[in-house]
């Protein structure tokens, strides 16, 4: 479907700016802890924490006054306790590179750092993965790149580059990637209908007009499609990369062609990845007033080195669960100084990218890595969570014979009730080819399972920590490593057997395949909305603390995305809206609705 064809979908799509009574409702109901770590007392907290006042009836949305568009819902946002977080893990890229696991340890921020090395080495690897946040890694972010940056040895920092305005506001690898680039952002902008709807909907308003974003993120062309979004909605952007590895040249040479000031190559060193932040905020005449950040590095920089900035800061959107822990910090430290809004606990974000980008993600992530034939294969699943859920569904579809492990009744016999043998892992272990774990657990299989696998018994994760399995257990004398490709190793026994272990017990989908642009557009847009509303927020509406977008933005995010399948949703009538007790408009679920 053309973007066109989306374009004018959306416009179908008509939500309405009401008040948010359930924002201020009590959960009867504590959830179980989610993969974040949270305990029920947090969330129980969470679903009675005070709210800070729904947006007034009336009160004009950003957008609502363009011609012909649906209003933007606006709404204060919900406030939440810190959750807590578990162990790290890798990124590694699709050509191979790895950047090691970074633990889940404070990052070293280089706030001590006065001056950047006036000529930086090619690549400090070693040093980075220590230096710099992990926020690639807990984003699930789609990092491929198709370039291959080592065919030119020149840092872009010693190189002079202009685009064809003659504008070199930005430093890269190669401008002339620009119109491949191009291409990979037109590919994106497929994927991601609720940003263009969102574009074609400001037409003639601007509802970021005057916004200065500085941007610290993934730069793929996914983010691409954001900030072009942003600046059609008004916003100025200055970019960096959130990670060293992850960003795609040929994008960031697109978006230094078209005039933005973008910070950022594929293999930075820690040096570089520092000056690109500074680059982008350090500058005469131009100072942000929002942050869009991605793992909390550009934040603390700032906090570190330019704190008066804040000054001028109306709010911070921050994707990554590490990010949003840092905010936390911050905030009960008293030390958070302006608004935050926490994207990554958002509803559509969390089902997106457990669920659905799991089922999708765990098919490809195997096949790259083994050419393996799912059709008959026993497969043992641990843990029947969202990640589980997503990962039995796609293998069953397959044909795979499919068992379960778990620890929770309640998931235990979802499983039941799916379909699935809901087993103890000894029971199976002989005979399963492979083993995949989504508990966000440690030690979920160990070495006494690793000993009983059969010969050829594929083992990965897919859950948050590279703990769940117990890898360090297989570094013992008498077990031969080989290398057989990138991210698999055999791991052979004195007789002979040999297991396959994929990623190293990382991530798998995140180090040996990509993230569907789909789950990313969800995440883009709400961090586009959630920066709309903190910059047009009214004075005093939100306070120096964490707030999660309201249900009613998850729902609009939604339902900016329905017109995609060309979905037809119901709507309420008068009768049973007051029946249900909802506003026909939404939002439709209380806080602590589970979908
Ligand atoms: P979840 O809490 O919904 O599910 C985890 C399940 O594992 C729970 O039902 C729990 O009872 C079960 N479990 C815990 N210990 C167990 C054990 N020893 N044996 C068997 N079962 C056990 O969490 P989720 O949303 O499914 O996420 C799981 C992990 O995946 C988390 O670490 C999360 O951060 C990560 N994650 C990965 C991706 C990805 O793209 N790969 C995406 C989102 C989340």
């Amino acid at each position: 479907m053309s973007v066109q064809v989306v374009a004018a979908k959306m416009a179908e799509v008509e939500l309405k700016d009401v008040p948010n009574k359930e924002l201020s409702a009590v959960s009867p109901v504590a959830p179980k802890s989610d993969e974040k770590g949270l305990s029920n007392t947090d969330l129980n907290a969470s679903a009675t924490s005070p709210t800070v006042e729904p947006a007034v009836k009336g009160d004009p949305s950003p957008l609502s006054s363009a011609p012909n568009t649906a209003k933007i819902p606006q709404a204060s946002a919900m406030k939440r306790p810190d959750p807590q977080q578990n162990g790290g893990e890798a990124f590694v890229n699709r050509d191979g590179t790895v950047a090691e696991a970074p633990r889940m340890k404070k990052i070293q921020f280089a706030d001590q750092k006065q001056e950047f090395n006036k000529r930086p080495t090619k690549i400090g690897r070693r040093s980075l993965s220590r230096s710099i946040s992990q926020s690639s890694t807990d984003s699930y972010s789609s990092a491929a790149s198709y370039t291959d940056s080592s065919d030119d040895e020149t840092s872009p920092r010693d190189k002079q580059q202009k685009n064809s305005k003659g504008n070199g506001d930005f430093c890269i690898k190669n401008i002339k990637q620009a119109d491949f680039g191009r291409r990979e952002i037109e590919i994106a902008e497929q994927e991601m209908p609720a940003l263009m709807a969102l574009r074609k909907r400001a037409q003639g308003e601007k509802p970021l007009a005057g916004a200065k974003v500085v941007g610290c993120t993934h730069i793929t062309a996914q983010t691409a499609v954001l900030m072009e979004t942003l600046s059609a909605l008004g916003a100025q952007c200055r970019w960096a990369a959130c990670n060293i590895y992850s960003t795609q040249n040929e994008v960031a040479a697109a978006l230094a062609e078209g005039g933005f000031s973008v910070f950022a190559w594929k293999g930075e060193s820690e040096d570089d990845f520092w000056w690109c932040i500074d680059r982008c905020v350090n500058l005469e005449g131009w100072q942000p007033n929002m942050i869009l950040d991605d793992g909390g590095d550009l934040t603390h920089w700032i906090y570190k080195k330019y704190p008066n900035m804040f000054k001028k800061i109306k709010g911070i959107v921050e994707e990554s669960v590490t990010g949003v822990h840092r905010l936390y910090q911050l905030s009960k430290a008293g030390k958070l100084c302006v608004p935050a809004m926490n994207v990554n606990d958002s509803v559509t974000k969390q089902k997106f990218d457990n669920l659905y980008c799991c089922r999708e993600s765990i098919l490809d992530g195997l096949k790259r890595t083994t050419d393996v034939m799912f059709g008959g294969k026993q497969v043992v699943v641990c843990g029947y969570g969202e990640v589980g859920k997503g990962c039995c569904a796609a293998l069953k579809a397959m044909g795979s014979i499919v068992y379960v492990t778990e620890i929770d009744p309640i998931c235990a016999l979802q499983a039941c009730m799916d379909g699935f043998r809901l087993v103890k892992l000894n029971e199976v272990i002989r005979q399963v080819d492979i083993v995949i774990t989504c508990t966000g657990n440690k030690n979920v299989v160990v070495r006494e399972n690793l000993d009983r696998m059969k010969n050829g018994c594929i083992v990965c994760n897919m859950g948050h920590s590279n703990t769940e399995i117990d890898v360090a257990s297989l570094r013992t004398p008498e077990l031969t490593w080989e290398r057989v490709r990138s991210q698999v190793d055999h791991v052979i026994w004195p007789d002979g057997k040999r297991i396959v272990l994929l990623a190293e017990g990382r991530l798998l989908n995140l180090s040996c395949s990509t993230v569907p642009t789909f789950v990313l557009s969800i995440t883009a847009t709400t961090q586009a909305l959630a920066l709309i509303e903190l910059y047009n927020a009214p004075e005093g509406r939100y306070k120096q603390d964490v707030y999660l977008l309201p249900k009613k933005m998850d729902e609009y995010v939604a339902s900016l995305h329905l017109p995609t399948f060309d979905a037809h949703l119901t709507e309420l009538t008068d009768e049973q809206a007051k029946y249900l007790g909802l506003n026909k408009n939404g939002p439709f679920k209380p806080n602590y609705y589970r979908y």
